[in-house]
């Protein structure tokens, strides 16, 4: 239940979008994820696929907490790259999934979410 963290009470922008407070894009919603457009693509197809709940701040606290609802964002994230209403052209079996995990590495919303992102990738793309 994200207990080593300090869980802050107030929602994280994706708990409002899962609220409907915010507007997005959604492709996807189930009982325990939803998934939506990135607001600031940095590929082709760039979207975030987010447990509900906010009680796991990043992927590590959530492959301790609740590894099945890890397993279920990642068959989310295959699922969404094979449905062209999700995908478009790019839609087919690959994509890149990417958890960013702590500030230094690029995470600004603690809720934990992966990218999934598709169309044409470069191996140099991955990082600067
Ligand atoms: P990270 O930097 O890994 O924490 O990723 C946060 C991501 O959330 C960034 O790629 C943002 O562009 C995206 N983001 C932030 N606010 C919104 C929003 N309201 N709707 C869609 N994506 C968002």
């Amino acid at each position: 239940m994200g207990s080593m963290s300090e869980t802050s009470d107030e929602p994280t922008v994706f708990s409002r979008i899962v609220a409907r407070e915010i507007p997005a894009d959604i492709v996807f919603e189930s009982d325990t994820v939803i998934a939506f457009r990135d607001i600031a693509p940095r590929a082709p197809v760039h979207l975030l696929v987010v447990p509900k709940t906010q009680a796991y701040r990043d992927v590590v606290e959530l492959a301790e907490g609740d590894p099945a609802l890890l397993a279920e964002l990642v068959a989310t994230a295959s699922r969404l790259a094979a449905d062209p209403a999700a995908f478009g052209e790019h839609s087919g079996s690959e994509f890149r999934l990417i958890f960013n995990t702590g500030a230094s590495a690029g995470q600004t919303v603690f809720h934990v979410h992966a990218h999934v992102l598709g169309g044409p990738l470069e191996e140099g793309t991955l990082a600067h």
